[in-house]
């Protein structure tokens, strides 16, 4: 592979990334400096009207960070007001498709945008061998256009570090007193899917990526602002199931591999945070589950702020 790849690397390009807040996305909550922006809130890969696949966008010391990259990303991100080429850091959760799916492309589209300086990508092996095949399959289309017009190699901006995340949380990289730190969370079979954390001065943000109850994920959510946590609602499920004939295994997987509304509350409470943010909705698509529904077993163990996540919403 030709773009630039270790393993464990330590940042040290600070590399200008101040976003141009044009066409800011609806808030609900005050919120100082650091913030986090949905991108797309629909957990699954599957493509569809309403919401979008996962992603999302934390700007803390004004950097901006896009973690996970669902089909669409490009585009939600352009909605929120950032262009792709104004991104330097992007941070991947596990490898299903429905949160890296889009990697490849924004990575590109900050190359046709304009892009000149390295763009750091963090996540679980073998989001090095993910990234290299893109790059290798637009190989003719990037030649092209360094001798065409003459813009810089993608390939050797691109710098992946595919992270070995522990048990316990452990810091990855910190820049502009942020600090990044990231823990392996249960989401079989995949056996490095992590959430990741966000410290900055003022507040803290945790998105958990996709896991069933993790006490690991307690852990490093412990005492935050604001955790943004997958969340699955089980009377639609076979509705869902009904929408994806091709997938006998499915149930099995959801079950084994998801967090409940009931399950969440507990999470929530055990780690204290100050605000639940849902996301990654599982079913994300059926209008039959209303916003009292998803929250209505949270409730009864969590006592904290509980925000029902759409598309674009800023916390
Ligand atoms: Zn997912
Ligand atoms: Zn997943």
């Amino acid at each position: 592979m030709t773009a630039t790849f270790t393993r464990r690397a330590v940042l040290t390009t600070a590399a200008a990334c101040a976003i141009a807040s044009r066409g800011a996305p609806p808030s609900i909550a005050a919120s100082g400096e650091t913030k986090v922006t949905l991108l797309g809130t629909k957990g699954g890969p599957r493509v569809n009207k309403g919401r979008a696949n996962p992603s999302s966008l934390v700007t803390a010391a004004g950097r901006s960070y896009v973690v996970d990259c669902g089909y669409g990303v490009t585009r939600q991100l352009v909605e929120a007001g950032v262009e792709a080429h104004q991104v330097r850091t992007i941070l991947i959760t596990h490898n299903h498709s429905d949160h890296m799916l889009e990697l490849g492309p924004l990575v590109y589209n900050a190359w046709a945008g304009g892009l000149r300086e390295p763009i750091d990508v963090w996540g679980p092996p073998p989001i090095g061998r993910a990234m290299a095949g893109f790059l290798d399959s637009l190989g003719y289309d990037i030649d092209i256009r360094m001798e065409d017009e003459g813009r810089p190699d993608l390939r050797k901006l691109v710098r992946v570090h595919e992270v070995e995340a522990a048990d316990t949380p452990t810091a990855v990289f910190a820049r502009d007193g942020v600090k990044v730190s990231a823990v392996k969370v249960r989401h079989p079979p995949i056996t490095h899917a992590y959430a990741w954390r966000f410290d900055a001065p003022d507040r803290s943000i945790v998105l958990s990526g996709d896991t069933t109850y993790s006490p690991e994920l307690i852990a490093l959510a412990r005492g935050a602002d604001v955790l943004v946590h997958e969340v699955m609602h089980l009377g639609g499920l076979d509705r869902l199931l009904a929408r994806n004939p091709n997938a006998p295994t499915l149930r099995k997987h959801l079950l084994d591999s998801h967090t409940t509304t009931e399950q969440l509350g507990r999470v929530a409470a055990e780690a204290g945070v100050r605000t639940l943010v849902l996301s990654h909705f599982v079913p994300g698509d059926d209008p039959a589950i209303t916003d009292a529904m998803w929250t209505e077993d949270i409730a009864k163990t969590f006592a904290g702020e509980i925000v029902v996540g759409r598309d674009l919403m800023t916390v």
